[in-house]
């Protein structure tokens, strides 16, 4: 039966590295029909939003959607897509998996160990958008409370964001981390934050956490502080497994743990729900190099292994990142940002990557 699929190209390189997608799976001869739908700057002068609502309802339809990445306007009063369909679809985890092929640059010494999934939760903390600007008078009703009943006597010219962290927000992100873990086969789930100094918010999360790891006893569990965290990771990356961690922690992690495996480029990723699932490249929309045929579509590929297997497609999910693999470890069809230094031999566009991609899973050759 055919599965239909939201696809949102997006804005800047996002068409292009559709294109790639659209290519390797009609090679992978997987029965999906693209949705496709447009969202982001590309949508705003027509449409006046650049969320319309037909595209959270082809989402709502589909469930599973494939995202290129999407501009918002600064200044011009538009809320983040982004923010807003993670809010809107309750796309309450952001999954980032960093494994590393062969082939890849990266500064650590032995890169081949590391297979490292960030669960990062999407609602909560600091990211919430409950803010305060400075300068807005000493009866401000909050500085008068803070005054009041906590004793802090904060300036006018102080500017405050409030960090919300729930017992069910905590709760559900950890489950969710436990849960992925033992679909997944993974050993180790290890919950992070700031515990130590933020009592009530990373406190609690902490608290959460450790009640949360006792229903998986087969699971090793582990609490590290996020501080600590950014050290091993450097250190000693290949000690960990699958890390849970609220909002802004988990934004920040999410993207050292793709520098180990090679950057923006090739980082893969989703945010999901109970109900729905959004895939997408890690990378923005690259204005830098959009319509140059040179974006690296690795990242966007590699989230539709992860889509595919989402879907149940884990064959063909399979021969798509055999296909990659083996052209990442050959090294000679992929993109300038993915040559070595010391490669003399010129980088090929994002099309003739994709090509070779393609061309591999067509010859069945992996
Ligand atoms: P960016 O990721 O678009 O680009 C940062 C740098 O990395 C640029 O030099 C770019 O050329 C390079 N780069 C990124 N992806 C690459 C790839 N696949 N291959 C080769 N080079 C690549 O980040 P930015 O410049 O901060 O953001 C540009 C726009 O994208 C902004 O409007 C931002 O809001 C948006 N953005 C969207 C998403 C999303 O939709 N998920 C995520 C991040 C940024």
């Amino acid at each position: 039966m055919t599965r239909t699929i939201t696809l949102i190209p997006g804005d800047g390189v996002g068409p292009e590295i559709t294109e790639v997608v659209k290519r390797c799976v009609s090679a992978l001869g997987v029965d999906i029909e693209w949705d496709v739908q447009q969202a982001g700057a590309t949508v705003i002068e027509k449409e006046k939003t650049p969320l319309p609502e037909r595209v959270l309802d082809s989402i709502r339809e589909n469930a599973v959607a494939l995202k290129g990445p999407v501009e918002t306007p600064v200044g011009k009063g538009f809320r983040s897509v982004n923010v807003e369909l993670r809010r809107k679809l309750n796309l309450y985890a952001c999954v980032r998996p960093c494994k590393y092929y062969e082939g890849i640059h990266s500064r650590i010494s032995n890169p081949q160990s590391i297979d490292i999934v960030v669960v990062r939760e999407n609602t909560e903390d600091l990211y919430a958008g409950i803010e305060f600007m400075e300068s807005c008078g000493a009866d401000n009703p909050l500085l008068v409370f803070l005054r009041k009943h906590k004793g802090v006597d904060l300036g006018c010219d102080t500017g405050i964001s409030i960090k919300p962290i729930s017992v069910q927000g905590s709760e559900r992100i950890v489950t969710f981390a436990f849960e992925y873990a033992i679909e997944h086969g993974r050993k180790k789930v290890t919950a992070i934050d700031k515990a130590n100094i933020m009592k009530y918010t990373d406190g609690l999360f902490m608290n959460v956490a450790l009640d949360v790891s006792k229903r998986y006893p087969n699971i090793l569990y582990e609490h590290v502080l996020v501080d600590n965290m950014c050290m091993q990771l450097v250190q000693f990356p290949e000690k960990h497994d699958v890390l849970v961690l609220p909002n802004l922690y988990g934004d920040i992690i999410s993207d050292l743990a793709a520098g180990l495996i090679g950057g923006l480029g090739v980082a893969p990723g989703v945010n999901v729900g109970d109900e729905f699932a959004v895939f997408e490249a890690t990378h923005g929309s690259a204005p830098d190099i959009a319509g140059q045929d040179k974006v690296n579509p690795t990242g966007m590929l590699l989230s539709t292994v992860l889509l595919l297997n989402h879907v149940g497609e884990t064959a063909a999910a399979e021969r798509l990142e055999r296909a990659i693999a083996a052209v990442l470890k050959e090294g000679r069809c992929v993109t300038a940002d993915l040559k070595a230094d010391d490669d003399t031999t010129p980088p090929v566009g994002t099309r003739e990557m994709g090509n070779a991609i393609a061309k591999r899973i067509e010859a069945g050759a992996d």
